[in-house]
């Protein structure tokens, strides 16, 4: 018995998911009862020598602490914070994520679609070919028109606007993190960013170098059109940041948790964007592959959640403790996240770990509850008292029993008028 107790106590004051020790208990518990439940037959056989009163005992221990509100201490509230999320717009698919999000101690952002908004508009075009503004821009959008990514949208609108008509094209490949390349009119075409050029061998020249200061310094993303030898045009997106990215991130730092921004952006831009958000830490140029690195890093100093919309998301979401994701990114990171965002307001981040706090204090009252009728109950069920005139038959045992199952399912319940404002909150 005083192991479990030691358990129960542990379960309140732990860091480890609350679900697990339930279970650890309850493999402790039931097996306890058994014995104790046969002992009691045994010693109130031996000292009354009244069969029927010694099989009363029995049954009396085996009623009262029957542990039906122990099994439903944790799921109970996890199914009601759940309902809760889903109320809010968060799509919670495995009830872990909310026992571990009361300890995030790093979060983790892509940045464009996920701090930024990712609609990004076209602010400048460099042609370094014959081909003018309209002819760069048929080539790109024509190729684009086969991506997902943010800057295709943003281009694709772009050139909607421009009234370019677009051309078939052939052979097309996304390289997540990278770009994209097709062929065009007979013509081999790749479309990215400087890692794009790097990895075909395409040199930059320095009319181009010079051009590209210039964008960066009015805070855009680049985007190269190059064929398989030169660069044959330079293009300037800007994106806007979400109105409460910056709010959120204070809120997190609030709550103690580190902040990292992990983008195939260029750092400069990147940088940008993290000052003005206030975000901790910044990694820029990282491939989808070093993204996933990055988490299993973070993943060692404790419970990781990772926030982002893209296919190079996908791997990272997967590795994070909590992946969070949005309805209207991609599938793929819909699938590999935990947690979907129905709408992208980045401050569901923060009802997350709220509700996850209240719903971890809810657990440990049910286990309380669950446990503090049994502990009290047995001895009595067992017949310790029953010089004193204090005794249990299995009717009142099961009346006992309801009554604890009663209580830890008025206690979830309880959770459903919860205020998920404040954050810091325990
Ligand atoms: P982030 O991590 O900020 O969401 P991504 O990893 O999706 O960015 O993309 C990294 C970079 O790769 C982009 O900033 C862009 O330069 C380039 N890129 C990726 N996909 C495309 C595309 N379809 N067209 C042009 N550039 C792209
Ligand atoms: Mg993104």
């Amino acid at each position: 018995m005083s192991e479990i107790v030691k358990m129960v106590y542990e379960a309140t004051n732990s860091k480890m998911p609350i679900a697990r020790i339930a279970d650890k208990i309850s493999g402790i518990f039931v097996p306890s009862i058994m014995i104790i439940a046969v002992l009691s037959f045994i010693v109130n056989l031996c000292i009354f020598k009244e069969f029927s009163q010694s099989i009363n005992t029995f049954v009396s221990v085996l009623v009262v602490a029957c542990p039906c509100s122990l099994g439903l201490a944790t799921p109970l509230s996890i199914v009601i914070a759940s309902m809760i999320a889903s109320k809010n717009g968060i799509v919670i698919k495995r009830g872990e994520v909310l026992e571990t999000a009361s300890n995030i101690k790093t979060a983790i952002f892509d940045k464009t679609g996920t701090l930024t908004k990712g609609q990004l508009t076209v602010s400048k075009i460099y042609s370094y070919t014959k081909k003018d503004e309209n002819d760069i821009l048929k080539i790109i959008a024509s190729i684009e028109k086969n991506s997902s990514h943010p800057i295709a949208k943003a281009i694709l609108k772009f050139a909607k606007e421009e009234n370019v008509d677009l051309e078939q094209i052939m052979n097309f490949e996304e390289i997540s993190g990278y770009g994209v390349s097709a062929i065009y009119l007979d013509s081999k075409y790749y479309i990215g960013n400087r890692k794009l050029l790097e990895k075909n061998d395409i040199k930059i020249d320095e009319k181009v170098e010079s051009d590209l200061k210039e964008l960066l310094e009015e805070e855009n993303s680049i985007v190269f059109l190059a064929s398989d030898k030169e660069i044959l045009a330079l293009l300037g997106v800007k994106d806007v940041i979400k109105e409460n990215a910056k709010e959120v991130v204070i809120k997190l730092k609030e709550c103690g948790i580190n902040t990292v921004m992990l983008t195939g952006d260029n750092e400069k831009t990147a940088k940008i964007v993290a000052d003005k958000i206030g975000i901790d830490e910044v990694f820029a140029n990282v491939t989808p592959k070093n993204k996933a690195e990055k988490i299993k890093e973070y993943k060692e100093k404790g419970i990781t959640l990772m926030c982002g919309d893209g296919i190079n998301d996908s791997a990272s979401l997967t590795y994070a403790d909590i992946g969070v994701s949005f309805f209207n990114g991609t599938d793929i990171a819909a699938n590999s996240s935990n947690v979907i965002l129905m709408n992208d307001n980045l401050e569901k981040i923060l009802t997350i770990i709220s509700l996850s706090k209240k719903t971890i204090k809810n657990i440990k009252e049910n286990l309380f509850w669950a446990f503090i009728y049994n502990i009290c109950m047995i001895p009595i069920a067992m017949g310790v008292f029953s010089k004193v005139g204090i005794a249990l038959n299995p009717m009142i045992a099961s009346f006992a029993m309801t009554l604890s199952s009663l209580t830890v399912v008025l206690n979830s319940l309880r959770l459903r008028k919860i205020n998920l404002k404040n954050v810091n909150k325990k």
